[in-house]
């Protein structure tokens, strides 16, 4: 038997992979928008970052305030871990969240907070919520046809008589003929899954609960049979949306009795008015199985997309109607990136829902939150669910210190996460402009925008067309674009062709000329059909 290869243990195949792109570099110090590498001389190897941690680095990394909070933290030995305590500086986060919703969204709320540790977990505990909340509205529902049913049995018992619909139901039998054919239908309707809807396109985490709601099948696929699958639809088609959500609509049946005679039921043709007792009729309630929507105001993953405001509006309205929740997932567009505090405000979204993490960290801490609006919250839930480092001292306490900073000077880092974003996507339409046969698209808003390079498959480069044809052209382009101008920069997770530009507030005008400056030479590169210059270092 082969030795066991003992090399490497720590994700060794991701480092071959990471290797055979020129991406195995190891960064030393992290500033601003700025990694360092050891150079061959052992100094110090600058590399601009427009990954930003995946959007974690809205105030780059180590920001003074934060990197000094922390230290402090620590100096002051503050207990990181007190678990059912009193959390008033998580209390100090929740409110301060709650302030600028309402100011955002107009909705005065409150929504209650739950605190975790990372973007995935904050949104399974947002489902976990919501399927909390619909499961105590449908055995609500089911207590209360079983009443209903009692009350008609002792309708019937005074001399009640049956409608022509509840008679069918009954199939020609008695009363509890009837009882036990509603019983019948709903338990059947009952013990169906409950609905969980997402879109197209929509990366929500990789957990064993969120990876259900991330539409790439590649990361979803082996996955599917651990939990209930979700269904997809449409990002951008509202009247999927609409189709889907009538196809999943069941009700349960339950009993009306009317005194007067005159039922109150969906049918109640055949009774007789005169008769004395009332008549019993069966009546439909909605069940609720819609477990939640969950969608990203601007996704991410999915190669940089934001929703547009016309279609938001349809989804809120559908959802309204239908009494589906929306999670909103703001765990990357969030925290003033898009140059609101929540994406979702500036196109009039209202969510029943908020997930927030990344940044909320300060680019230092695990930290993450959902928020539910009170209409919806679930006091038991927080004895359900908890996790020992979620709402820590130290992350919270980081929070709040990065609430604070975006916050600070009237939103002055939400108007320059515009500036920003708007400076960058202007340098970059040009370049599109410039090579139209190799930039399909150049798309985003305030500090998250995505270029997408055309697909590479039918190149007259062999090197361009194996690469685009295992996936990996994008991670290609960021090798070359590391190694051959300090630019850092990856795909998306679910649209690799697109290069995610997620610096942060502190990118400098010098540092986006250098990013174009990188971004032109691959543009040239690619027109040239030079996929060995690609791969060369
Ligand atoms: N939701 C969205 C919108 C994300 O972009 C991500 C991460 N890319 C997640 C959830 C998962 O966050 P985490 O990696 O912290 O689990």
């Amino acid at each position: 038997m082969d030795p066991v290869d003992t090399t490497g243990l720590a994700e060794p195949f991701l480092r071959t992979q990471l290797e055979s792109l020129g991406l195995a570099v190891e960064y030393v110090r992290a500033e601003g928008d700025t990694l360092y590498r050891r150079g061959d001389d052992g100094g110090e190897l600058p590399v601009l970052d427009l990954v930003g941690g995946f959007g974690a680095t809205i105030l780059g990394h180590h920001h003074p305030e934060v990197t000094a909070l922390a230290k402090e933290l620590l100096a002051a030995q503050v207990p990181v871990h007190a678990q059912f305590s009193l959390h008033p500086y998580a209390e100090a986060v929740a409110r301060r969240l709650n302030d600028i919703l309402h100011r955002e969204t107009g909705d005065p709320g409150p929504y209650r907070a739950v605190f975790a540790n990372s973007g995935a977990e904050a949104v399974e505990a947002a489902v976990k919520h919501a399927e909390l909340d619909r499961g105590s509205k449908a055995a609500a529902l089911r207590a209360r046809i079983d009443e209903s049913v009692a009350r008609a049995r002792r309708a019937v018992r005074d001399g009640a008589r049956l409608s022509e619909t509840a008679r069918r139901l009954a199939e020609g039998g008695d009363f509890e003929a009837l009882a036990a054919a509603v019983g019948d239908a709903n338990r059947a309707r009952a013990e169906e899954p409950p609905v969980l809807l997402a879109l197209t396109g929509g990366f929500h985490g990789k957990l064993v609960g969120s990876v259900q709601l991330t539409h790439n099948p590649v990361v979803r696929e082996p996955f599917r049979a651990l939990a209930t699958p979700c269904r997809f639809v449409p990002a951008g088609d509202p009247e999927a949306l609409a189709a889907v959500i009538a196809e999943e609509r069941r009700t349960l049946l339950g009993l009306s009795v009317s005194d007067l005679g005159v039922s109150s039921g969906t049918d109640s043709g055949g009774t007789d008015p005169s008769v004395s007792g009332g008549v019993v009729d069966v009546v439909e309630h909605r069940l609720p199985r819609l477990c939640a929507l969950v969608l990203e105001p601007v996704q991410g993953e999915g190669g940089v997309r934001p929703l547009t405001a016309g279609y938001l509006r349809e989804v809120q309205r559908i959802c309204a109607e239908a009494d589906c929740p929306i999670v909103v997932d703001e765990v990357q567009s969030g925290m003033g990136r898009t140059g609101t505090f929540l994406a979702g405000s500036a196109v009039g979204l209202r969510g029943d829902y908020y997930v927030l993490a990344k940044s909320l960290g300060g680019g230092l801490a695990k930290a993450a939150v959902m928020l539910v609006h009170h209409s919806r919250h679930r006091p038991e839930f927080e004895l359900l669910h908890s996790s020992t480092y979620a709402k820590d001292a130290f992350s919270t306490l980081i929070a709040a210190r990065t609430l604070d900073l975006l916050e600070a000077d009237g939103g002055a880092l939400y108007r320059r996460a515009a500036e920003r974003g708007e400076r960058i996507l202007t340098r970059l339409a040009g370049v599109r402009d410039d090579f139209k046969d190799v930039v399909v698209d150049v798309r985003g808003r305030g500090l998250m925008i995505g270029l997408e390079l055309r697909d590479q498959a039918d190149s007259s480069s062999p090197v361009l067309r194996e690469l685009s044809r295992a996936d990996v052209l994008g991670y290609a382009a960021a090798g070359y674009l590391l190694h051959a101008h300090a630019l850092r920069v990856f795909p998306t997770a679910s649209a690799t062709t697109t290069l995610r530009i997620e610096p942060s507030v502190r990118i400098t005008d010098a540092q986006i000329d250098q990013a174009e400056t990188g971004l032109r030479a691959l543009c040239e590169l690619l027109r040239a059909q030079d996929g060995e210059r690609l791969l060369s270092r």
